[in-house]
C-alpha cells in the first residue's frame, strides 16, 4: 500500500465513524424530542412533570454541545493529518540531540496541544450547562487550580513513563513489544495502588464514615457477603458538583469503599446498602478483574500490532509526519486506531451491560429485597436529570448500564430470596 493509499483508508474509517456518531447523536436527540410531551408510562407516578421537563431540557442542552464539540475536535485531527500539522510541531523538537528526550517531547507537546483544545469545551461545560442546570458547585479559581495540578501531575506520570516505553522500544529489539508491555501493565498496577492514598486527596478530602446506623449496616452487609475492605470514606463530591456517585478504588491493602457526600445526602439509609451491594457485587463476581485483563490484553494485542507495522515507511509519509520514528508511531498509533476501535464500543456496551445486570441480581440477594435499589437508582437518575428515554440504537452502542427501564423491569422479575 502506498503513502497515498493508506492516508485515503484511514480517512474512510474515520469519515465512517464520524458519520455514525453523528447518525446516533442525532437520532438520540430527536427521540428525547419526540418524547418530550409526556412522562413515559413507566415513570408516570415517580417523576413530576417539572423533574421530566428539566431532564428532557439537560439531555437536549448537552447532546447538542456534544455534537459540536465531537466536529470541532474531529475537524481539529482532520487538519492536523491533512495540513501537515504533525510534521510542522516535529520540527519545532528537532533540535534536541538526545532522540529518547526528543520523543518525550514531542509527545507531550502534542498531548498539550489537544489539552489546549479541549480547555474552552470544560469551560462552557461546566460555567454555562452544569450552571444553567444547578449541579456546578465549582469557583473560576477551583478550576483553575484543578487544572494546574492536572497538568502537573500528568507530566510527573507521563515523562517517565514515556521515557521508559520509548527506551524499551530503541533497545530490546524484536520482542520490545512484550518488555513494553509488562513496563506499562506494572506502572499501571503501582498507580492504582498508590491512587487512593497519594493522588485522589490531591483533589478531594477523604474522611472516614461517621459511626451509626449506616456504618453498622455496610460493615454487616461486608461479613454477610464476605468482603474485605480497608475502610469506607466519604467524598466531598459536592465540592465540585450536585452529581452523586459511589465507586471502589485501589487494591490490596488499599482498596477503599467511596461514597460522595452528595449520594449519602440524596438516599436514605436502605438505599445506599443496596448501591453498596450492587458494587460489592462488580467486585465479587470478578467483574473488576475481568476489565483489567481484556484492558491489559487489548494494551499487548496493540503493542503487538504496533510492532509489526512501525518498520513500514508509508505509514510516516501519510500522515505528515517527517520520517520514521519510535514517538510518531506511538502518536500515529494512538489516533489512527480510534475510529477503529469505536467499531467495538457496542461490544465492550454489552458486555458492560450484562455485569451491571449481574451485579443488580447480587444486590437484591445480598439485602434480600427488590424494592430498595430501584428507588435508589430512581432517585439518582432524578437528581442527575438522566434521560429517561435515550434512542435503542444510542443506548445500545454506547451505554455501559443498561436504560433505568430495563434495569427496573430485570430487577422486578427476581424473584426475592
Ligand atoms: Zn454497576
Amino acid at each position: 500500500m502506498t503513502a497515498e493509499q493508506l492516508l485515503y483508508s484511514y480517512l474512510i474509517v474515520f469519515g465512517l465513524s464520524f458519520s455514525v456518531e453523528a447518525l446516533l447523536s442525532f437520532l438520540n436527540l430527536r427521540h428525547v424530542q419526540e418524547n418530550a410531551g409526556a412522562i413515559p408510562g413507566v415513570f408516570e407516578h415517580v417523576v413530576s412533570e417539572e423533574e421530566y421537563e428539566k431532564s428532557v431540557a439537560y439531555t437536549i442542552t448537552k447532546s447538542r454541545f456534544g455534537i459540536i464539540q465531537h466536529f470541532i475536535g474531529s475537524l481539529f485531527l482532520l487538519a492536523f493529518v491533512l495540513l501537515g500539522w504533525f510534521g510542522v510541531a516535529e520540527s519545532w523538537v528537532s533540535g534536541i540531540s538526545s532522540p529518547l528526550w526528543r520523543g518525550v517531547s514531542y509527545i507531550v507537546l502534542i498531548g498539550l496541544i489537544f489539552s489546549l483544545i479541549g480547555i474552552p469545551f470544560s469551560l462552557y461545560s461546566t460555567f454555562v450547562i452544569e450552571e444553567r442546570f444547578g449541579f456546578n458547585k465549582m469557583t473560576f479559581k477551583l478550576w483553575l487550580v484543578d487544572f494546574v495540578k492536572g497538568m502537573v501531575l500528568s507530566l510527573l506520570l507521563t515523562v517517565p513513563l514515556l521515557y521508559g516505553l520509548l527506551w524499551f522500544m530503541e533497545a530490546t529489539g524484536t520482542y520490545w513489544w512484550l518488555y513494553a508491555f509488562f513496563f506499562i501493565a506494572g506502572f499501571q498496577f503501582l498507580l492504582m495502588y498508590l491512587y487512593p492514598v497519594f493522588i485522589a486527596p490531591l483533589f478531594n478530602k477523604f474522611e472516614p464514615l461517621e459511626d451509626g446506623s449506616l456504618k453498622e449496616r455496610i460493615y454487616a452487609l461486608a461479613d454477610k457477603v464476605g468482603f474485605n475492605t480497608a475502610g469506607i470514606f466519604v467524598m466531598d463530591g459536592s465540592k465540585r458538583s450536585g452529581h452523586g456517585n459511589a465507586y471502589f478504588t485501589g487494591f490490596g491493602k488499599n482498596k477503599r469503599i467511596v461514597f460522595f457526600d452528595t449520594l449519602l445526602s440524596s438516599l436514605k439509609e436502605n438505599e445506599i446498602v443496596a448501591v453498596l451491594a450492587h458494587e460489592i457485587g462488580h467486585e465479587k463476581l470478578w467483574h473488576i478483574k475481568k476489565m483489567l485483563v481484556i484492558s491489559l490484553l487489548s494494551m499487548l494485542l496493540g503493542f503487538w500490532l504496533l510492532s509489526l507495522l512501525m518498520s513500514y515507511e508509508p505509514f510516516y509519509e501519510a500522515f505528515g509526519f517527517l520520517g520514521k520514528s519510535n514517538y510518531a508511531a506511538l502518536v500515529i498509533f494512538s489516533f489512527a486506531s480510534s475510529p477503529i476501535t469505536y467499531f467495538l464500543s457496542p461490544l465492550f456496551s454489552s458486555f458492560s451491560r450484562k455485569h451491571e445486570y449481574e451485579a443488580d441480581a447480587f444486590a437484591i440477594s445480598s439485602v434480600g429485597e427488590n424494592d430498595s435499589l430501584p428507588s435508589a437508582l430512581l432517585t439518582l437518575s432524578r437528581e442527575n436529570l438522566s434521560n429517561f428515554t435515550p434512542h435503542p440504537w444510542y443506548s445500545f452502542f454506547h451505554y455501559s448500564h443498561p436504560t433505568l427501564k430495563e434495569r427496573i423491569d430485570a430487577m422486578n422479575s427476581i424473584p426475592v430470596p
